[in-house]
């Protein structure tokens, strides 16, 4: 029987060279994910023997890493914000990038009964981040794929957060009445950019990252009919691809949001866009396409 070490099993960490940005600290993840201690464990007791069966569980996921298949996945989680959320291959993996967004919707509006959307929740991310932050806001998070919105769910009994209510549908499908806030990381990718190919994206659903050939399809449909949905001053509030920012202004302002601004992400690229509708009772929503 072969018997290895905990510091022999973080050397492995080599097979991951090229293959991971992150060979080192996948490792760690992994392994600490195994033997199911703490990182620190793991420099803490490096003589420690694997047992058996762990060794086998270890191999098995570091050949499926050594494959291109996405860390939080492995793992069955990803953290975000505060929060340690549940990840499935029905749904994006959320990205630190999103946090902007949390960060941005926080930004806009102080705690109280604010009612608020986040329209393709995936794993819950934004919303469950909000309603964590923001207790007496009242968040509805809607996905259209049923297995999503069950991993929200199983989220938000997960963190506890009795003021979020998962709801099956596309986009504003299952919202009635108006919001002071509507937040939204839809799929913006071109469908036939090349980075489609490149690292987790290959194994996300294709169906949470493209949107159309220019890669606004569902952003522009979000702009069209928010407004319907949107309390006088209510705030729309979207993420959007690095290149996408002078376009999605562009679409904000022609569907008649004021004040609207794209703030940039920590790699300075525009990353979220905000407007503000402040036309009285949604006059003229009804007829006035994307
Ligand atoms: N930001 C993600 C990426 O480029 C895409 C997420 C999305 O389409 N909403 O990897």
């Amino acid at each position: 029987m072969t018997q290895i070490s905990i510091s022999q099993a973080l050397q492995k960490s080599h097979s991951l060279i090229g293959k991971s940005t992150s060979p080192k600290l996948d490792v760690q993840l992994l392994l600490a994910e195994v033997i199911q201690q703490s990182n620190s464990y793991l420099y803490t007791w490096p003589e420690r023997v694997l047992t058996e069966e762990q060794l086998q569980r270890f191999t098995a996921l570091l050949q499926r890493r050594i494959e291109g298949e996405p860390i939080a996945y492995l793992l069955g989680y990803q953290d975000f914000w505060t929060l340690r959320l549940q990840v499935s291959e029905d749904t994006l993996i959320p990205r630190p990038d999103t946090e902007l967004l949390v960060e941005q919707a926080l930004r806009l509006l102080e705690d109280g009964d604010s009612r608020v959307a986040d329209l393709g929740t995936g794993t819950g991310a934004v919303a469950l981040s909000l309603a964590s932050e923001r207790p007496h806001w009242k968040v509805w998070a809607c996905d259209y794929v049923p297995a999503a919105a069950q991993l929200a769910e199983a989220n938000r009994v997960q963190h506890q957060l009795e003021n979020v209510q998962i709801v099956t549908g596309s986009w504003f499908e299952p919202l009635s009445g108006e919001f002071a806030l509507i937040v939204s990381n839809p799929p913006y990718i071109e469908a036939e950019d090349e980075h489609l190919s490149c690292g987790d994206l290959r194994f996300e659903p294709r169906s949470a990252l493209v949107s159309g050939s220019d890669g606004l399809m569902d952003v522009k449909h979000i702009i069209s009919h928010a407004p319907q949905y949107l309390q006088l001053h209510g705030w729309l509030l979207l993420e959007h691809g690095y290149n996408q920012g002078v376009a999605v202004r562009q679409l904000f302002e022609d569907r008649g949001f004021k004040q609207v601004q794209t703030v940039q992400d920590l790699g300075a690229n525009d990353r979220v866009t905000v407007g503000q509708w402040c036309r009285v009772a949604n006059s003229g929503s009804k007829h006035v396409n994307g």
